[in-house]
């Protein structure tokens, strides 16, 4: 019997070959179906009940990856990913993922992790500043932008209901709950964080949106009206900047006039698009920007980084504070106040070191190298929506802000029949998604099934969104032929 970790010889042979594992991944991946063709419980099925009572060799459990994972994994590294929003976890920030995992940091005291506090710091800086924010914004860490969202509404709380930290908002006489607002379009963490802040899901107000699918600033103006008029307490709205069915954006200078004048916190969920700040020809994009409380922007989404890193920022990191820091006897430190400990900004107390692989992504390359491929997937989009426009089976049915196109097929015969278009969609979408080659997903917008191409993967060029179109162009006629 021995107790130690797996011996350094043998930590470096099998680290090799996980590197050359990884490598012949990312060279071959397009030879793997994009969206994966297990069924529900093949792989729970494959997998032993128990957990193995004596160790086994490693090189058991990396054959295991081919033989049993691969086949259940669907591929967000293939480029011909065009589902929900295409991502990429690319190699600086796989790297530095290991190296993460290596060094193991707990980061809930400057103390336990001078090293993660200080380059979360300083790269989120970084990242504030190529997005043009104010100099006033502060940025943290969280896991996913519904953990942000969150976050931020959990601040606006605080600071609409100053005793909520110790009365908590049941039973209260003087107010009668909270109402947050967020266009019919805004994603559904929001609903998840007025359920669990305790405002309950009725108090989220959708504010209907305009045929350009952003919120309509005069109905929002109206619901707070009415919501004071009831005795109730606005305190918050949410703009989205690209949302995430057809990216559509908000009027963010429009929508912070509103708060001002009804002092309510604006939060800007630019979860997938917030990264477009960056890009000269996208001023338009961040308007009012420097106006709002706080913005979420994933660099998980459209900035190269692995799974997972959303940053909040806001310029109201006090409140975040007041709302959540709480300093048990066993975690007090002698450190100056004013060194940053990362347990104070939320709800949980530990943290991995996740800015490691961003500072890796912005290094490796570069603010011009970033801006160019963010650039690339939206001429890419662009060249996609010239092809649907051009094509007399196909419609497009919302702008293309960004690298998202939204589209569907409608026959001039079978224009006219709504069930029957929604179905002949749906049957597209199923074929297309069958051949491996390509992986697309939908939404549904006024009413109607709308297929979705998202582009956002490194390795997607001209010849994969080509692909897509002649598949849905051959699907989209074969399932017509199969119709009749
Ligand atoms: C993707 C997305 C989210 C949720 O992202 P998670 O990080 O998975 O929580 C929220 N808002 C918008 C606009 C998004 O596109």
């Amino acid at each position: 019997m021995t107790y130690g970790d797996m011996p350094p010889d043998e930590f470096r042979r099998h680290g090799h070959a996980l590197v050359e594992w990884i490598a012949k991944y990312f060279e071959n991946v397009e030879r793997y179906p994009a969206l994966s063709t297990a069924k529900p419980g093949d792989l729970a099925r494959a997998l032993p009940g128990e957990a193995p009572e004596r160790g086994e060799p490693f090189d058991r459990v990396v054959d295991d990856l081919d033989r049993l994972i691969l086949p259940a994994v669907t591929h967000w590294n293939h480029p011909g990913f065009f589902a929900y929003f295409a991502i990429t976890g690319s190699a600086p920030g796989v790297l530095m993922e290991f190296v993460s995992a290596a060094l193991n940091q707990q980061a809930m005291l400057w103390r336990t992790s001078p090293a993660a506090t200080e380059l979360e710091d300083v790269t989120l800086r970084w990242l504030a500043r190529l997005m043009h924010l104010p100099e006033t914004c502060e940025g943290v860490i969280y896991d996913t932008a519904s953990i942000s969202t969150m976050h931020a509404l959990a601040a606006a709380r605080e600071l609409a209901v100053p005793d909520v930290r110790a009365k908590g908002l049941a039973g209260r006489k003087t107010i009668a709950g909270g109402t947050v607002y967020a266009s019919e379009h805004a994603h559904s963490s929001v609903d998840k964080a007025v359920i669990a802040l305790g405002l309950g899901h009725e108090s989220l107000r959708r504010i209907a949106g305009d045929e350009r699918f952003a919120m309509r600033v005069g109905d929002l103006e109206r619901a707070i009206f009415a919501d004071r008029e009831a005795g109730l307490l606005p305190i918050a709205v949410v703009a989205t900047v690209g949302t995430t069915s057809s990216t559509s954006v908000d009027d963010v200078s429009a929508l912070a006039e509103v708060c001002a004048r009804q002092g309510i916190w604006l939060h800007v969920d630019a979860a997938y698009a917030g990264v477009m700040a960056m890009v000269p020809g996208f001023e338009w994009m961040r308007a009012g920007f420097d106006r709002a409380d706080s913005l979420v922007v994933n660099p998980h989404k459209w900035l190269f980084t692995p799974f997972d890193l959303s940053v909040l920022f806001t310029r109201r990191m006090d409140v975040l504070r007041q709302a959540f820091s709480l300093v048990p006897e066993y975690l007090r430190t002698s450190e100056p106040s004013s060194v940053r400990n990362l347990m104070d900004t939320g709800v949980q107390l530990g943290r991995r070191f996740r800015a490691l692989k961003l500072w890796a992504v912005l290094r490796y390359f570069g603010a011009e190298g970033i801006r160019s491929r963010l650039r690339h997937h939206c001429d890419l989009a662009k060249r996609f929506a010239d092809w649907v426009d051009a094509d007399p089976d196909f419609t497009r049915v919302a702008p293309v802000p960004f690298s998202v196109v939204c589209f569907r097929a409608t026959p001039p015969d079978l224009t006219g029949d709504a069930a029957a278009l929604d179905a002949l969609n749906a049957r597209i979408l199923d074929r297309i998604n069958r051949s491996g080659e390509v992986f697309l997903s939908h939404t549904r917008l006024n009413g109607e099934y709308v297929m979705r191409l998202a582009i956002g993967h490194l390795r997607t060029e001209e010849r994969h969104v080509a692909r897509a179109w002649d598949l849905l162009r051959e699907s989209c006629r074969l399932e017509i032929a199969g119709e009749r």
